[in-house]
């Protein structure tokens, strides 16, 4: 199954039928569901009902094998710390813990394997050499492609400059920026755009979640990371955290410290980063993107905000953010940002 929201990339995407890339590059924002419309594509290649609307008919054997994860020719390749998700027909909110993997939602994971190592791929290549044990053709799948690292996009990189013959690769990514040029210039390039916002607000309402407006503002439009925010077992520190921020210079950073120090790092400077481009978008005549229930706050905190401090402080924090995987102090960390934060209004 796709998403709503998704008909009409699955429509314009069958009129390649008669000419399939063998290599689409699937890419937009996290949170989309580009996991899944890629795994049901995956299903459709192999189905061997051959439907005119290029769906999975759902009953062939290839169809079972695809649901039950065994099918021959068909092979998912993610990070270690990812290896959940590579079920097929994984639940509705597979693109959702994806991001909690990366950590930008979720738990940390120490042990597992973020990235998609060179062995992986060599085991590839080796599926990739074998013939089609069904006849037709054969579909790797590469989730999220920005895992790759070096060794790993050039090995594959091989690959894809002689496509065996018979062979679709399917590569899905929310950073084609961090992707190698020479990997993005051998694929067919697909963008996913997040759903228009009433769209996606229905759909968080049918599915029973309330206040679906601002949850899915939270999550940028994202529909699957607003479902995630709904049943977040955080919610209540980023409550916590939100009104500590709120607070502008009467933030208490040591209570921040004190209450947030289990939570992941990332999380927190997510939260931070989003609230930060809200104030800034107050000061600058625009409208909170993120917590359009908090601007009353943003708006007193855009006003008493000094603009060089605030300007120093976001870099301060998206600096924060790229040694974020490195094992820091919680506590002190968050003790540090949150007096920085209120500095910005003295
Ligand atoms: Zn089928």
């Amino acid at each position: 199954m796709i998403y709503p929201w998704q008909a009409n990339d699955w429509q314009r995407l069958q009129q390649l039928r008669a000419n399939w890339p063998h290599a689409l590059l699937l890419h937009g924002e996290a949170g989309i569901g580009k996991l899944q419309f890629a795994q049901y594509l995956a299903k459709g290649l192999l189905c061997e009902t051959h439907l005119p609307s290029g769906e999975p008919c759902g009953t062939c054997s290839a169809c079972l094998w695809f649901s039950q994860g065994n099918h021959p020719d068909y092979r998912a390749v993610l990070p270690e710390a990812l290896a959940g998700l590579a079920a097929a027909g994984a639940d509705s909110s597979a693109d959702a813990s994806a991001e909690k993997a990366d950590g930008d939602e979720g738990k940390k994971s120490r042990a597992p394997s973020k990235e998609i190592k060179i062995e992986q791929v060599r085991a590839l290549l080796d599926f990739c050499s074998l013939g089609s044990h069904r006849g037709g053709l054969r579909v790797v799948l590469l989730y999220p492609a920005e895992a790759l690292n070096v060794a790993a996009a050039n090995a594959l990189l091989k690959t894809l400059e002689e496509p065996p013959s018979g062979v679709v690769f399917l590569l899905v990514s929310a950073r084609i920026d961090r992707l190698l040029p020479t990997i993005i210039s051998r694929c067919r390039q697909w963008p996913m755009s997040v759903p228009p916002f009433d769209e996606a607000r229905a759909w968080l309402a049918s599915r029973g979640i309330d206040d679906a407006a601002g949850l899915l503002a939270q999550a940028g439009g994202a529909p699957l990371n607003a479902l995630a925010l709904a049943s977040d077992e955080n919610r209540a520190l980023r409550d916590f955290t939100l009104a500590q921020l709120a607070a502008g210079p009467n933030c208490d950073a040591f209570a921040c410290g004190e209450n947030l120090q289990k939570l992941p790092v990332p999380l927190v400077l997510g939260w931070l980063q989003r609230w930060l481009y809200d104030v800034l978008a107050e000061r600058t005549a625009g409208r909170p993107r993120y917590f359009p229930g908090a601007a009353k706050a943003l708006a007193r905190c855009a006003a008493s905000a000094d603009p060089a401090a605030l300007s120093r402080y976001m870099k301060t924090v998206t600096r924060q953010r790229a040694v974020e995987n490195h094992p820091l102090n919680a506590r002190l960390v968050f003790e540090e940002l949150f007096m920085g934060y209120r500095d910005i209004f003295a």
